[in-house]
């Protein structure tokens, strides 16, 4: 059992002000696997006064400090990366090769382009008659989901230490001990004390917290759209920045001079990895009506291919859904799909053949599903893939558009002029074409609509934590 029941507040581990304790459950075994402190309001004052106190020479700390300290963050990060990978894999149910190659090394990669974002970028220009000056917002609150713990946290981490900002992160109270090994890892790296502090609780209470705080100069939060509207309702009595990374309901658009085979399988790999709990997952896959049908068996093939089972077992693929909360909510919905008559093509809310516990979900794939359906319109959050038709490109695009969500999209064709036509038309933050991912970390991530605003990630991710000063005169 592991028991962490202290937070991280001016560099040193500090007991909570409450008794109170969150368990942390294991999605494979369903077994309680530890415990931690549910944080108070005083936790909160504590540090948030620690990173407002430590910001007061953070924000002076010269740009080769900032390097140095990121520099540091990944030697150490890269030494406990096998750590991490079993620590997430416990926790949220990733299989261990994923864990490895996508959940902790999407941190590093952030740490690793962020460095290199700082070390180019000019802080100072002088226009015309006058200087304007970047400078750190001052105390960033952080609020993260469980999903892919390691690639939100430490987005918004490097960001804010490369701008000069201080920070109080409060991780998910789904994946706290993973956020438990970053602070250890943090503590190891220089940081003048104040500079990052830690406190673990529940959304609702210690988040509320963080985001009504007068002493907070910005938000920037990654979950739902539900608790991210809470969170810029709580912030707009003291005017602070919000930056929101919210939901998806991502479109992937296979335009009919596409490799059918190959769109369709990357298409429906990508929305099961992960267990499907990806904001930006491609869940509706828009097909032309001459292709649907051998395009929903190229996906049922996928789907039939891909082996559940624990984060350990050899050749697994995807694990449990990572919490009770949301396996219950992907049920439900499974559930709610078929009650509104799209067509079951594989998959269900059955646990897959030899298991009889665990928060596991078959690939499961709806096809005949209109796009009024609670499935193409809720994030489901699961690896649930909606087939639909589509009679023409227009048709296509507006079927994409027609969601509150704008995170992301994707359009296959093996005409990139043609694809990127089509992206335009898209209105959503990041659009990939032919499964382009070799942007590597640092393309900015964020969405329109109600996907949210502000953008994480590279330079953009860097400019978010800063506020402009014009300074006139001579
Ligand atoms: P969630 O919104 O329930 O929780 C996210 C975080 O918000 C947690 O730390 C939680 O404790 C906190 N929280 C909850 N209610 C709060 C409140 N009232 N005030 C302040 N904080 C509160 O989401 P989740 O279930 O952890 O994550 C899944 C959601 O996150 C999905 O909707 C997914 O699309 C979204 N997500 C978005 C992105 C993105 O970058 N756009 C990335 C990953 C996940």
């Amino acid at each position: 059992m592991k028991e962490e029941h202290r937070f991280y507040i001016n560099g040193e581990w500090v007991k909570s002000s409450s008794n109170e304790l969150i368990e942390i459950e294991n999605p494979s075994s369903e077994e309680i696997i530890g415990t931690i402190s549910a944080g108070t309001r005083e936790d909160i004052d504590a540090a948030v006064a620690s990173a407002k106190n430590a910001f007061q020479s953070f924000a002076f700390s010269s740009k080769d400090e900032r390097v140095a300290l990121l520099e540091e963050i990944i030697k150490n990060y890269e030494a406990s990366s096998e750590d991490l990978a079993a620590c997430i894999s416990e926790e949220m149910g990733a299989p261990l090769w994923l864990s490895q190659v996508a959940q902790v090394a999407s941190g590093l990669g952030h740490f690793k382009d962020t460095l290199g974002v700082l070390k180019d970028f000019e802080f100072e220009s002088q226009e015309n008659h006058y200087l304007v000056r970047k400078e750190p917002i001052g105390v960033v609150g952080m609020i993260t989901p469980w999903n892919w713990p390691m690639n939100q946290m430490c987005t918004k981490i490097a960001s804010a230490l490369a701008a000069g900002c201080t920070m109080v992160l409060k991780p998910s109270e789904i994946t706290p001990f993973c956020a438990v090994m970053l602070t250890e890892i943090l503590d190891k790296s220089n940081l003048p004390k104040g500079v990052y502090n830690l406190v673990h609780g529940y959304g609702p209470v210690v988040g509320a917290a963080l985001s009504e705080h007068p002493d907070v100069d910005m938000m920037h939060f990654t979950g739902s759209t539900r608790a991210g509207v809470a969170v810029a309702q709580a912030s707009a009595p003291t005017v602070k920045r919000v930056a929101q990374e919210l939901g998806g309901k991502s479109a992937n658009i296979i335009l009919e001079d596409a490799n059918l085979e190959k769109a369709v399988a990357a298409g429906a790999n990508h929305c099961f990895l992960n267990t499907g709990q990806s904001c930006n997952a491609p869940t509706r896959m828009l097909v032309h009506s001459s292709q649907y049908d051998e395009a929903v068996e190229i996906a049922k093939n996928v789907a039939d291919s891909i082996v559940v089972g624990k984060p350990t077992d050899d050749g697994v693929r995807i694990g449990p859904i990572s919490n009770r909360t949301q396996y219950e909510k992907v049920k439900r919905l499974i559930d709610i799909g078929v009650e509104e008559g799209a067509t079951l093509v594989c998959g269900g809310n059955d646990l897959p053949d030899g298991f009889n516990s665990g928060f596991f979900i078959k690939p499961t794939i709806f096809s005949n599903v209109t796009n009024d359906m609670t499935i193409a319109k809720e994030e489901i959050f699961g690896p649930v893939l909606c087939m639909l038709a589509y009679e023409s490109e227009d048709e296509a695009v507006s079927i994409a558009n027609d969601t509150p969500y704008g995170l992301a999209g994707y359009v296959q064709s093996e005409n990139f002029d043609h694809a990127k036509e089509v992206a335009t038309k898209i209105r959503a933050g990041q659009i990939s074409i032919n499964g382009g991912s070799n942007a590597g970390p640092a393309a900015p991530f964020g969405g329109f609509k109600t996907s949210g605003n502000g953008r994480e990630h590279g330079r953009l991710g860097l400019v978010e934590c800063l506020e402009t000063k014009a300074i006139i005169g001579n």
